[in-house]
């Protein structure tokens, strides 16, 4: 079994930082990369918050500046070289995305893992641009990472067996489940089955039969689920929805994914969720959601 020391993460927003986390509780050290000015800094904030919090339920083995001291701001790729696992977790976008491949390509050793955190691109795609496409995979993490123990490990074409074992054996080192998708599908296995579900909740409001606050008590109440879909999607984010949506419905043509129009107008006012303090909530600034928005 592989064993890991040491991760590299591109993008330090919502799941990057989760990302972050995660590996660096698990013992890991993480070198954490974003373009944006300021972003590590927010996201090394979060994470001290999040640490604190687990810290004080005594939820942790470790003292929080231990698991905080683990995580550094990378200011370029070097660190790459003494990574095991390098993943990126940027804007859900083919040409970002494939510019971060390329960089592992020529700065990380020939044996280390290549990962993507997409929830809908394929890894296929990815790879292509890649002179190790056995060594490149798909991670794909659930928000927020912290808290949501499965992680989807995902195959792309030329993904080699060796690759998806020692990615499954990652997830476990940081403490997940794993559960293999064997082919690079948009949306994987588990998001087609939520994203599905979530437009028909957003359709149904559009059409005025249910409101926002009812679809979530009773998705909450009848299937047992700590969130309702628009809750969920708030945390998410209607872009990262919107994104990943689109991939899919471009890829297979399947209506059923296509984004329903009161999502693409939401998206369009910039009301992406409690990024923006408002999505089909309206958040306070300590993230209370005020009333349905
Ligand atoms: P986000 O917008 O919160 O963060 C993206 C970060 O990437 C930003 O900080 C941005 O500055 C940075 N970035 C963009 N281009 C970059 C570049 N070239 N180099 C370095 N940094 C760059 O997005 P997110 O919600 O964290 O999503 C990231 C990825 O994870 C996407 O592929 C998304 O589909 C996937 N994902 C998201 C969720 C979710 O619930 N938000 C869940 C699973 C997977």
């Amino acid at each position: 079994m592989r064993t890991f020391e040491s991760v590299f993460v591109v993008g330090a927003g919502t799941m990057g930082s989760g990302i972050a986390q995660v590996c660096a509780q698990a013992g890991l050290k993480v070198h954490l990369h974003d373009t944006n000015e300021g972003a590590v800094q927010k996201a090394l904030e979060q994470i001290a918050w999040s640490v604190g919090k687990l810290a004080d339920k005594g939820r942790l083995s470790e003292g929080k500046e231990t698991i905080l001291g683990r995580i550094r701001e990378a200011q370029d790729f070097s660190a790459c070289a003494e990574a095991e696992v390098a993943m990126e977790a940027v804007f859900e976008r083919l040409d970002v995305k494939r510019e971060i491949f390329r960089t592992f390509n020529e700065e990380c050793r020939p044996e280390t893992l290549f990962a993507s955190n997409t929830s809908a691109i394929p890894i296929t795609d990815l790879a292509a641009v890649t002179d190790r496409p056995e060594n490149v995979l798909g991670l794909h993490f659930f928000n927020p990472a912290p808290m949501m123990n499965v992680v989807e490990v995902v195959a792309g074409v030329a993904t080699a067996p060796e690759t998806m074992q020692q990615g499954e054996d990652f997830v476990r080192a940081i403490g997940k489940e794993p559960i293999r998708v064997e082919s690079d599908i948009p949306g994987f296995l588990l998001n087609r089955i939520n994203l599905v579900s979530y437009i028909e909740a957003v359709r149904m409001v559009e059409q005025g039969i249910g409101t926002i606050l009812d679809i979530d008590k009773g998705v909450k109440l009848a299937f047992g689920r700590r969130m309702g879909p628009f809750e969920t999607g708030d945390m998410v984010g209607l872009d990262v929805s919107y994104g990943a949506l689109m991939a899919i419905y471009e890829e297979s043509k399947d209506p059923r994914f296509y984004p329903p129009q009161l999502l693409r107008r939401m998206v369009k006012a910039g009301r992406l969720g409690r990024k923006t303090g408002q999505g089909w909530y309206v958040y306070e600034k300590d993230g209370t959601p005020k009333k349905s928005g």
